[in-house]
């Protein structure tokens, strides 16, 4: 099977394994876990921000974050095809307690000029807003990328008003592969980053959530209340800490392979494809006649996973579990099944 899903299917390396086999580790829910607090530290330092806190998930980093930015009866904006809306079971609502307030943005980045439309002030009518969050790079607008003028942009009046702003970069790596920046410049104004270790990083387990250090103070006790305070997480942290340090470099690969496939399918009869700008290529099948379920099952039975994600849009994510010769494999798989038409070799 060439898993094209998800990033999150990407298994740890061997040199994974033998650090987590070897993990120093002690109770991290006392803060004496070395290996932990060493991931929470070099977290911190890559992201440019005072502390760091390692979470089970991306899905709780993100909702500790929207809990440390708001109260109760408050309002956060989005994109409406945001992770945190759609992805999420409503998590802001259960335990957050706010509204999200969804705005559309072209290629699922927000600006200002876009955000400022759904701002509330206080009044006796309104329940104020209170954070901005932005998704770098966007999932399910195809792996889109913030410029950083438009994110320094969106946190300089969104300060201005006294809003924060959160970033799920569950892939800012990716971003940061994309754009040539670091993470640290990326993120450099705003108020807190949540990033995966899972995903294209390829670690088995977790997130970090990065931001004040008194927010992460604040975050430790969310994370607990939530049943996210581990003891001997150094096994998972020391997997994490090579994520961190090794993976980064093998992004533009995927990116590559994201980028041929994005070309393979853009030849094939009734599929229109968005070209992709970093590991996620959408592709829509309406032109085929088929819907996208019978796609998927039908690129399945030939040994190419795939994920329907509507009617007829359906998502191929690169990693580095999958090769470029995978991806070549895959390719000719989905023309054949998708009824490339064959151009005959000469026959003279
Ligand atoms: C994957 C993802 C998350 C978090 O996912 P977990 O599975 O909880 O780690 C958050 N935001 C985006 C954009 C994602 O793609």
């Amino acid at each position: 099977m060439i898993d094209l899903r998800s990033d999150t299917v990407t298994k740890p390396t061997p040199e994974m394994r033998h650090a987590m086999a070897n993990a120093e580790v002690g109770d991290d829910v006392y803060q004496e876990d070395p290996t932990v607090n060493r991931l929470e530290e070099r977290a911190a330092e890559v992201s440019g921000k005072e502390a760091a806190i390692f979470v089970p998930s991306g899905c709780m980093g993100n909702t500790i974050a929207l809990k440390m930015h708001t109260v109760h009866g408050q309002e956060f904006i989005c994109e409406s095809r945001a992770h945190v809306l759609n992805y999420e079971l409503a998590m802001a609502a259960w335990f957050t307690g706010c509204l999200a307030r969804p705005l559309y943005a072209d290629r699922g980045v927000l600006t200002w000029d876009i955000i400022k439309t759904g701002v509330k002030a206080f009044s006796p009518h309104n329940s104020p807003t209170a954070l901005v969050e932005i998704e770098n790079t966007h999932n399910v607008a195809g792996g889109t990328v913030y410029t950083k003028a438009n994110i320094d942009d969106i946190c300089d009046n969104a300060h201005a008003l006294k809003l924060k702003v959160h970033m799920d970069g569950a892939r800012v790596f990716n971003a940061s592969a994309a754009c040539g920046l670091p993470v640290k410049q990326i993120v450099e104004k705003v108020d807190s980053v949540m990033f995966c270790l899972s995903k294209g990083l390829g670690a088995p387990v977790g997130s970090m959530l990065a931001g004040a250090r008194d927010a992460i103070d604040q975050a430790r006790l969310y994370r607990k209340r939530l049943g996210g305070g581990m003891r001997q997480a150094g096994v998972l942290a020391a997997a994490g800490l090579i994520a961190l340090e090794s993976s980064p470099a093998k992004l533009p690969l995927d990116h590559e392979n994201a980028k041929r496939i994005g070309a393979a399918l853009a030849e094939l009869p009734g599929v229109t494809v968005t070209q992709p700008e970093t590991n996620i290529v959408f592709f829509d099948v309406a032109g085929t006649g088929r819907t996208a379920a019978e796609v998927v099952d039908a690129f399945k039975a030939e040994g190419v996973l795939m994920i329907a994600m509507g009617p007829t849009a359906i998502r191929a994510v690169t990693h580095f579990d999958v090769s470029r010769a995978d991806c070549d494999k895959a390719m000719d798989i989905v023309g054949r099944v998708l009824g490339k038409p064959v151009f005959a070799i000469s026959a003279n």
